[in-house]
């Protein structure tokens, strides 16, 4: 597979300036010397890495287009390969031309992901860093960027790598003891081993927790709206969408839909969740009764939880209500209480509801301090901390992997059972650590990943 020659647009389809069309592989030179013509007399196999040419590309002797090739030498490439990028025009014939004229010169047109595959292949990314470059390209806020951008420098695999070393230099030494296991000795100071499984778990922990952040930041942070009828839940949420509504690229080939209900706050998208409920309130929160409310409360990482200052309950209907609905909550979400209409308030408010944030929805009052709390519930969730996050379901469903099998190995040592045990329970969980940097891979574990890049990545 990694003798072919690939070839693919690399910019999105279409009419535009400036198309990108890659070639990449053993052959790249002898296919391109076929179909490019350099202005100056020069042998582009020959050139420096790093120099763009400009010539033209011809078809059965008829100009197809002037283009610049930017020339790449292995290993000095995104894939470590030989390559080039000829940038022609945007037109879709000429692009296709193109690429009809290299196949036929023994290119092959690349697959899905092909390229970041091969960087892989050829050491020049792990798997994680090859993961992040779809995050990257997909990213739509500040903070899903810059966690994209940490994990491909390579802030994952550091941690993880780290992990796996100290812990193959462990599974060595008690390896060793079971070639000497008549002698009865022991390598590995249980103590230590003790202490790094359990320094090792904490790590795994904190990157499983922090999950959440990750990937709630990736595809914005899930929020809901609860209240009662009334309570001036689309007042509010239209409020906080006029000035703040996400604005979404809509590049071809890379569009999402236009994002309903999402407001950007300092570099961060926050996702109000379920709005289809409020904005029908009337009808169907009656309909379905304070079920719905809950379900919706389970999806958010922040709850919202608008209450009309006109008709507050007194204050055991309200701890009732609180407790209800922090029963339906855990440890992660946060839960902010709002006062509304308080433009129609002119009585002091209950002791009880002093600390609840004072809005009006209607006159646009208060606005800003709901802002502000839903961007202190983020930190609180541990964003702006320097830490790496985690956000793929991969990388999360490897790490619960490593940490069960971390669980065994201290559960062995507390039952004291041989090393042959605690070596193949220390083996199984690097094999999950390797899975997240692809230290250890399957063709279906790489198949699954570059299978959902976009050709020509
Ligand atoms: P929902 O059922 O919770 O979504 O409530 P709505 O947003 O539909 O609001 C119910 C009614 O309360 C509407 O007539 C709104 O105009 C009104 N309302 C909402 N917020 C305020 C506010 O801050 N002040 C006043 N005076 N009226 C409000």
């Amino acid at each position: 597979m990694l003798n072919d020659t690939i070839c693919a647009l690399a910019t999105p389809q279409g009419t535009g300036a400036i198309a990108v069309i890659r070639l990449s592989g053993a052959n790249t030179y002898s296919i391109l010397n076929k179909v490019f013509k350099p202005k100056r007399k020069l042998a582009t196999e020959k050139a420096k890495g790093y120099t763009v040419v400009f010539g033209t590309i011809q078809k059965n002797k008829e100009l197809l287009d002037e283009v610049l090739v930017s020339l790449f030498k292995a290993p000095h490439s995104y894939t470590g390969e030989d390559s080039v990028e000829i940038s022609c025009h945007a037109s879709p014939y000429i692009i296709q031309n193109i690429l009809a004229l290299l196949t036929q010169e023994g290119a092959r047109v690349a697959e899905a992901g092909e390229y970041t595959q091969r960087a892989y292949l050829n050491g020049k990314l792990d798997l994680t860093q090859a993961e992040a470059v779809a995050d990257v390209i997909a990213s739509e806020s500040k903070a899903a960027h810059q966690l994209a951008m940490r994990q491909m420098k390579g802030g994952v695999s550091d941690e993880i790598n780290t992990l796996r070393e100290q812990l193959i230099n462990f599974a060595s030494l008690v390896e060793l003891e079971l070639d000497f296991s008549e002698e009865d000795v022991e390598f590995a100071d249980r103590t230590q081993l003790e202490e790094l499984i359990n320094k090792t778990l904490e790590t795994v922990k904190r990157l499983i927790k922090s999950f959440t952040l990750g990937n709630a930041i990736k595809k914005g942070i899930p929020v809901s709206i609860v209240g009662a009828p009334n309570a001036g839940k689309s007042t509010l949420l239209n409020a906080l969408l006029k000035e703040n509504r996400a604005i979404v690229s809509d590049i071809a080939g890379t569009t999402r839909d236009t994002i309903e209900d999402e407001i950007v706050l300092n570099g961060v998208s926050y996702r109000f969740v379920d709005t289809a409920g409020i904005r029908e309130t009337e009808d169907i929160i009656e309909k379905l009764g304070i079920d719905r409310t809950f379900e919706a409360v389970q999806k958010a990482a922040i709850i919202l939880w608008l209450i009309d200052a006109e008709t507050l309950p007194n204050e055991s209907d309200y701890l009732a209500l609180k407790a209800q609905l922090q029963s339906h909550l855990t440890n992660d979400q946060t839960l902010i209480t709002l006062a509304n209409k308080t433009d129609k308030i002119a009585t002091e408010i209950p002791v009880y509801a002093k600390d609840f944030i004072r809005i009006s929805a209607k006159e646009l009052k208060g606005i800003e301090l709901v802002e502000s709390a839903l961007q202190n519930a983020l930190e609180k969730m541990g964003y702006g901390q320097s830490s790496v996050a985690i956000s793929s379901t991969r990388h999360l469903d490897a790490l619960s992997r490593t940490k069960e099998a971390l669980d065994k190995v201290l559960e062995g040592m507390e039952m004291g059972v041989s090393g042959d045990f605690l070596a193949m329970d220390i083996r199984q969980a690097l094999h999950y650590l390797g899975e997240i940097t692809g230290a250890i891979s399957t063709d279906d574990l790489l198949g699954n990943i570059f299978s959902k890049f976009c050709i020509g990545k």
